[in-house]
């Protein structure tokens, strides 16, 4: 599917890669920020409603759950060290109860991670973005002046 995405005034792109990524997270187009970046949980829209900027370009792959699980990781980590050293509860209630915050640690996480990746891979061109990468968008007014 070739890009078509409609040119943009500068303005509304982001003015850097952490500005496209924090868009990303926040489940927002990261090239004009004006709609949603999914149409599912994790599913982005094919196309950006108002710049029309392709998302089916990307390629996260495993990319966000890795993500995910770090964060997961290093949150859960200390509190099951903390719950173990400091806490009486029998194992089952433990496994329980670190079980259920990690899935919803996992839940929170997997969206933001994605629409970061997204963001990404749009600012450097990587996978389907490499003709029209957000980077050479954005700063490509700077040179003209
Ligand atoms: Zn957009």
């Amino acid at each position: 599917m070739p890009n078509l995405a409609l040119p943009l005034d500068r303005g509304l792109l982001p003015q850097g890669l952490v500005g496209a990524l924090w868009r990303g997270i926040r489940g927002k187009c990261p090239r004009c920020g004006g709609t949603h970046l999914f149409a599912r949980f994790l599913k982005p829209v094919e196309r950006c409603r108002m710049c029309g900027q392709n998302w089916t370009l990307h390629a996260a792959d495993d990319f966000p759950p890795y993500i995910a699980i770090l964060l997961t990781g290093h949150i859960m980590a200390p509190v099951i060290i903390e719950l173990g050293l400091h806490t009486g509860l029998p194992g089952w209630a433990m496994m329980l109860g670190v079980a259920v915050m990690a899935v919803m640690l996992l839940g929170a996480f997997l969206q933001p991670a994605k629409g970061a990746v997204i963001a990404l891979q749009w600012w450097l061109g990587l996978q389907g973005f490499a003709p029209a990468p957000g980077k050479a968008e954005a700063g490509g007014g700077q040179h003209k002046g």
